[in-house]
């Protein structure tokens, strides 16, 4: 590890202050994440500002009816938070298929989202890559990629993005409150991830000297119709192959509103909104949802390892539509799938 200052900031005034210090200046709060990368020398800040004290550790509900959620605020808090269980069932869903219960102790709601990939070369600093080193070539190209991505890669990276809660994020709409020296702003959920183009170095749409202070959820939560599935290599303590989110919003016996988030799939939790339009207005039938899986994957691409995720994904996004729309989601403590 390399040597790093390190400053404890008690508001976000003084956080915000601290990266005037200059140099590769960078926020930490429950570390879980940026510590293996440091150990790693994948990253090498100069100084660390530790957040972990700002009073942003409150879940407050919204004027209009849904939940803001300080950036602070713990794994483990928000997926026990009563209104989380009861409102919002598929982001507690998302969040306790991850990780292990120590790790989402620490783990916290802004930290949850700015999660760098797992790509083994990424994490290898004898390899190329041009996530950590733009220009150096992709290791995962034409190496071992089976946990890579299928949808929306490019040439120069082809990592997934690893959060499951952030995926359910995705398919509830959330929205993420930035600060900096220049004021506050708000950023849909929607934008904030990146996919890799020609700048893999870059995982979100963050200015430089922006803090997270909060995540906004809408009013509608789905709780009647949703699930989480998750597919990966063993049934705890692993990253997703393919996980898909659910909200569906039935009426009549009809689809009103669908929305469906991929994980594991590609840089940033992944929706297919003109796909999502397939189901408005439809009976939830098997034969629906196969031709709208058909639809989403028809636009993925595999690699060579990972070619398997694509009939996975297929099958993945059909399971959880008929869990979700039967109202019987992925059970996250006896995890076989029905
Ligand atoms: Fe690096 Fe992305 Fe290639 Fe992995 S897939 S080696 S993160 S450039």
């Amino acid at each position: 590890m390399h040597p790093f200052s390190y400053t404890r900031a008690t508001n976000v005034q003084e956080a915000l202050g601290a990266l005037a210090h200059g140099g590769a200046a960078k926020f930490i709060a429950g570390g879980t994440n940026l510590v293996d990368l440091m150990k790693e020398t994948v990253e090498r800040p100069q100084h660390l500002i530790d957040i972990s004290h700002l009073p942003l550790k409150s879940i407050e509900d919204t004027a209009s009816g849904g939940l803001r959620i300080g950036a602070l605020v713990s794994n483990t808090e928000l997926a026990n938070d009563k209104r989380v269980r009861d409102r919002y069932r598929l982001l507690r869903c998302a969040i306790l298929a991850g990780a292990t219960r120590q790790l989402r102790n620490a783990a916290t709601t802004g930290g949850n989202l700015l999660q760098r990939t797992r790509c083994y070369y990424f994490y290898d600093v004898h390899t190329p890559c041009n996530k950590r080193s733009p220009g150096q070539g992709c290791g995962a190209l034409h190496g071992v990629n089976r946990i890579h991505a299928i949808l929306g890669a490019s040439e120069h990276c082809i990592a997934t993005h690893p959060s499951d809660m952030c995926v359910a994020l995705a398919a509830l709409e959330a929205t993420v409150h930035v600060t900096s020296a220049e004021g506050e702003r708000t950023i849909d959920f929607a934008g904030f991830h990146r996919l890799p183009d020609d700048r893999p170095d870059l995982d979100t749409t963050l200015k430089a000297g922006e803090l997270i202070t909060a995540v906004e959820l809408p009013p509608e939560g789905f709780a009647d119709h949703f699930t989480y599935l998750k597919l990966r290599d063993r049934l705890s303590y692993a990253f997703a192959l393919v996980s898909v989110a659910v909200g569906l919003r039935v009426e009549n016996e009809q689809i009103a509103e669908a929305r469906v988030a991929l994980g594991g799939v590609a840089h940033k939790p992944w929706r297919d909104r003109e796909a999502e339009q397939q189901l408005i207005g439809q009976a939830a039938s098997r034969d629906r949802f196969e031709a709208y899986a058909r639809t989403v994957m028809a636009k993925a691409h595999g690699y060579g390892q990972n070619d398997f995720k694509i009939e996975l994904g297929r099958r993945a996004i059909v399971r959880a539509l008929q869990q979700a729309a039967a109202g019987t989601p992925q059970s996250q403590v006896d995890k076989r799938i029905r």
